[in-house]
């Protein structure tokens, strides 16, 4: 993508001076619930990705109290240097502890770029850091590029998902941005890779912090229902006519380990499945190995929260459904007659499989080969 506009040129040799002053990426780590939150890696993947058109080290910044036990697990996955600020002020989330803390962080190591997740907290956080430290924010991206001029291209959806605008940060630094979950792939982590862990002092004193956490009382999500971890999802759309219908999809989604039922905006607002369900530009934006869209058109608020699914089957009764131009595989066909052939022929194909194994496990205890 490229960015002409005279707003991308700075010529003020103030500015360049100061901001040739900021290097590096970096990436914030979430820990919650004692694990690394799958969006952290996934931002690994992202600064790997603009690391290599920039030449600079990623950094990953774990804040926390008791974490130093994930900075391997984060070099694994591609950081450089993991910057470690530990303090017992920071043992529970909260806004005012974590951004005074990221914020010391920020003016003292003057990183180049700065990523967050688009989840709650996350959010809540980077957007309490870029005030602090006088810099913008680029909120709820889903894709980074770096420009010819070496700026950080925000890529996001707008005016109602119709759009992706491309924000720049050009004046300030660092280049804050949030990217929702599911954009990027979290990259295979190699044990082998060497990284350095970077221990960082900050002062925090409790008279000035207005948040104390009491208590966490953590709501249990069904995993059955965890939409970003499922590696297979079945989602459903108004061609499903009505709630009672979605049985098909459950279906076909247990016949999937991992297997998640999900829909679109009108099939959650009709209440046939509930909001946490839906997928897309206000819902949740996914990357499954497998994405069945069933009865969906494939409106583009839809489309940017599941395009990254490595394989989508499309299933739609009107062949010039926009779905289709995304589709790896398309089936022009009405829902309820191919949904129940595919539901047996997946059944048919389990049952061989497992009629087979037991003979091929006698073969090979005699020693035989097929
Ligand atoms: C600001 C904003 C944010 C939005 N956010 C989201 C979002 O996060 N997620 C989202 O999904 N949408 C979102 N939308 C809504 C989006 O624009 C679409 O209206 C919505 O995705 C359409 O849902 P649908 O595909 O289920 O319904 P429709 O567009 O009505 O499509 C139904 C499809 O079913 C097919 N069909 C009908 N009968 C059968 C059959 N028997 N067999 C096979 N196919 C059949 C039809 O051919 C059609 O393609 C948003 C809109 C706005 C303005």
């Amino acid at each position: 993508m490229s960015t002409q506009s005279s707003f991308a040129v700075v010529t003020d040799p103030e500015i360049l001076k100061k901001i040739s002053q900021y290097k590096g990426i970096w990436v914030y780590a979430e820990v919650d619930d004692n694990t690394l939150t799958s969006v952290s890696l996934e931002l690994l993947a992202a600064a790997r990705y603009l690391s290599n058109k920039t030449k600079e080290d990623v950094s990953a910044v774990l804040l926390g109290y008791g974490v130093e036990r994930f900075a391997k697990e984060l070099i694994a996955h591609g950081a450089d240097r993991v910057y470690l600020v530990e303090h017992p002020l920071l043992s529970s989330y909260t806004s005012d502890a974590y951004s005074e803390a990221l914020a010391q962080l920020v003016l003292s190591k003057k990183p180049s770029i700065f990523l967050f997740g688009a989840n709650r907290n996350a959010r809540d956080l980077a957007s309490r850091v870029a005030v602090k430290v006088e810099t913008g924010l680029a909120a709820d991206c889903i894709k980074l590029e770096i420009n010819e001029r070496g700026q950080l291209e925000q890529i996001r959806p707008d005016f109602g998902g119709k759009e992706l605008s491309v924000v720049l940060t050009p004046r300030t630094r660092p280049q804050m941005t949030t990217i929702r979950p599911g954009s990027y792939k979290a990259l295979p982590p190699d044990p082998s890779r060497q990284g350095v862990v970077e221990r960082f002092q900050v002062e925090l004193k409790p008279e000035k912090l207005k948040i104390k956490v009491l208590k966490s009382v953590r709501e249990k999500l069904d995993p059955k229902e965890d939409l970003e971890k499922a590696k297979v999802i079945v989602a459903g759309g108004m061609g499903l006519k009505n709630k009672e219908n979605f049985k098909l999809l459950y279906e076909l989604a247990s016949l999937f380990e991992g297997g998640a039922v999900a829909g679109t905006r009108s099939v959650c607002e009709k209440g046939w499945l509930p909001h946490h369900l839906q997928v897309g530009q206000s819902g949740k934006t996914v990357s499954p190995t497998l994405y069945f869209a069933i009865g969906l058109s494939g409106a583009i608020q839809h489309l940017v929260g599941m395009q990254n699914s490595e394989v989508i089957v499309a299933i739609n009764i009107d062949k010039e459904a926009p779905i289709f131009q995304v589709c790896t595989y398309g089936i022009v066909g009405d829902l309820f007659e191919v949904v129940p052939m595919l539901i047996e022929e997946i059944k048919r194909v389990k049952a061989q499989k497992s009629t087979q194994k037991p003979a091929q496990e006698a073969l090979a205890a005699t020693g035989g080969s097929e």
